[in-house]
C-alpha cells in the first residue's frame, strides 16, 4: 500500500527510533500459568503473547493418532480485543493458516517419535497485536515447551525481516507492515541454522531477498539468547539450591 506516510527519516532512523537492523523491544518470562505442562508470556514491541503447553497426552479422536509418532497441534488465537478493529472471535482464514504453519514448524524440531499416539497441544494467544504476531507467537511457543520439557532439538527461533522505502531492515512495526513493500518471517533452528518457516508477503528481489533473510537469521539469533535467558532466568536458582 502507498502513503505519504515517511518511515524512514533522512539519518537512516525508523519511525520508532530503530537502526535498520534493530528488533523492538522483547522481554520474556517461562512459566506462568500453574494448569499448563509449560508457559511463556512474551513482549515484543507492543505484541503481548501468552503460550500455553498441554501434554504429550493421548491425542483425541483416536483417529488422529500416528502409531509412530506425537502430532503437534498448535492454535494461534488473537483476542477479539487485541487489535484496532474488535476482532470476530473465533478461527478464521488466517488464524487457520498462523495455525498450520506453526505447528508444521514445531513437529520439526520436536522429538516426536519420543511419544507415539499422543498429542503435544500448543495454544498461542495474542492479547496485543501489532505486527509480527507469529513469529513472536512462535518464539513464546519455543519457551513453553521447553519450560514443559518436551524434548527438541533446539529451542525454535523466530523472527521477520522486511522491505519499507526500499530498504530491507529487520522486524518490522505496524505502520511498516502496513505501508511498506515486503515482509519475510521465517523461524530457524538457531543451532543448526535449519529453516522451519519461511513465508513471505509483498516483493524482493533475489538480492534483497537474501539480505533479509540473512538479517532474519541474525534477528532469530537475538531471539534466542533472550529466550535462553528467560528460561534461566526460571530454573537457575533452583540449580543453584541443589
Ligand atoms: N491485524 C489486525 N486484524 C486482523 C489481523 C491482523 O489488525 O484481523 C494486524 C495485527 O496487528 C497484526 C498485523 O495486522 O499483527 C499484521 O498481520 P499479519 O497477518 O501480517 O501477521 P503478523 O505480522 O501478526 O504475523
Amino acid at each position: 500500500m502507498k502513503s505519504d506516510i515517511k518511515l524512514i527519516d533522512s539519518k537512516g532512523k525508523r519511525l520508532d527510533g530503530r537502526k535498520f537492523d534493530e528488533l523492538r523491544k522483547i522481554k520474556i518470562e517461562a512459566g506462568v500459568l500453574h494448569r499448563a505442562e509449560g508457559s511463556c508470556y512474551l513482549e515484543w514491541g507492543e505484541n503481548k503473547i501468552l503460550a500455553a503447553v498441554y501434554g504429550p497426552r493421548e491425542a483425541i479422536p483416536k483417529h488422529t493418532q500416528n502409531p509412530l509418532r506425537a502430532i503437534v497441534k498448535a492454535r494461534y488465537n488473537m483476542a477479539a480485543f487485541s487489535v484496532e478493529d474488535r476482532k470476530r472471535p473465533g478461527p478464521d482464514r488466517r488464524s487457520r493458516e498462523i495455525s498450520k504453519v506453526i505447528s508444521e514448524a514445531l513437529e520439526n524440531i520436536i522429538l516426536t517419535e519420543k511419544y507415539p499416539r499422543a498429542s503435544i497441544d500448543v495454544n498461542i494467544e495474542v492479547l496485543d497485536a501489532e505486527a509480527g504476531t507469529r513469529c513472536a507467537g512462535l518464539t513464546a511457543a519455543g519457551v513453553a515447551l521447553a519450560d514443559a520439557g518436551i524434548p527438541m532439538k533446539d529451542i525454535p527461533a523466530s523472527c521477520a525481516a522486511g522491505k519499507i522505502e526500499d530498504q530491507v531492515v529487520l522486524d518490522l512495526g505496524k505502520e511498516e507492515d502496513n505501508y511498506g513493500n515486503a515482509d519475510l518471517p521465517i523461524a530457524i533452528s538457531p543451532r543448526s541454522g535449519e529453516v522451519l518457516l519461511l513465508q513471505m508477503d509483498g516483493h524482493l528481489t533475489e538480492d534483497e531477498f537474501n539480505k533479509a533473510l540473512n538479517l532474519a537469521i541474525n534477528g532469530c539469533k537475538i531471539v534466542s539468547d533472550i529466550q535462553k535467558k528467560a528460561l534461566l532466568d526460571k530454573y537457575q536458582p533452583a540449580l543453584e539450591v541443589d
